[in-house]
């Protein structure tokens, strides 16, 4: 089964509370929904799921299939997240042994995905991403690995591959770290069809929001 993420809004409210009435609070749009919008358990309605990897889970290993440059672009990738966050609250390392993965990137189009939850992406001509989460039916474990699925669309002369690849790279890992829902906005690299090479000032906020709101999913390793 395949479910379509969507964005719930804007306006979120502000992760730290200011007790100084004099300070404005954070304008509409600080940060986007970045919790996974799934039907709830038992129906009907919807849950709203979060998740972050655990101070205890860090480094995430993540195992990259060596093609289309890959290794490189989520290596980069990598390396953007951890350094949105101003206090290490994600680290991950690359790792030879994909069965010892918390999250596995393959460069071909995902398969059926049974049971699994899919976020959609990166629908650029030049190359496609997929992220597919397996979520219990109690709503309540995510079973590792995540999978991260990237592939080029056009032939590897075209010369807007590598941005592609590039940008879909740091866009799936962006999903891998707990941003489970697009972006409204195309200045932000989680929007749904990312144009921006790079996370803005939002998408660095919205993922330090996810960092400090207690998570519904918790990682588990089958
Ligand atoms: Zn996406």
């Amino acid at each position: 089964m395949s479910l379509a993420s969507r964005g719930l809004g804007w306006g979120l409210p502000a992760v730290t509370a200011l007790a100084c009435g004099d300070i404005a609070a954070p304008a509409r749009g600080d940060v986007y929904e970045w919790r996974l919008e799934a039907p709830s358990v038992p129906g009907p309605g919807l849950d709203t799921l979060s998740f972050r990897w655990d101070k205890s889970d860090l480094p995430v290993r993540v195992w990259v299939e060596d093609t289309d440059n890959l290794p490189d672009h989520v290596a980069r990738a990598i390396d953007v997240w951890q350094s949105a966050f101003l206090y290490r609250e994600f680290e991950a390392v690359l790792v030879g042994d994909s069965a010892a993965a918390d999250v596995v990137v393959r460069g071909g189009a995902p398969g059926p995905g049974l049971r699994m939850r899919r976020l959609p992406s990166a629908l650029a001509p030049e190359c496609a991403g997929a992220t597919d989460l397996e979520v219990d039916e109690t709503n309540t474990e995510l079973t590792l690995p995540i999978r991260l699925f990237i592939a080029p669309q056009s032939s590897p002369e075209d010369p807007g591959l590598e941005t592609c690849l590039a940008l879909t790279s740091i866009h799936e890992m962006g999903h891998a770290l707990g941003i489970f829902a697009h972006s409204p906005d195309p200045e932000d690299i989680m929007f749904t069809d990312p144009e921006v090479g790079l996370p803005s000032a939002r998408d660095r906020r919205t993922a330090e929001a996810a960092y400090h709101t207690l998570p519904t999913l918790t990682a588990v390793r089958p």
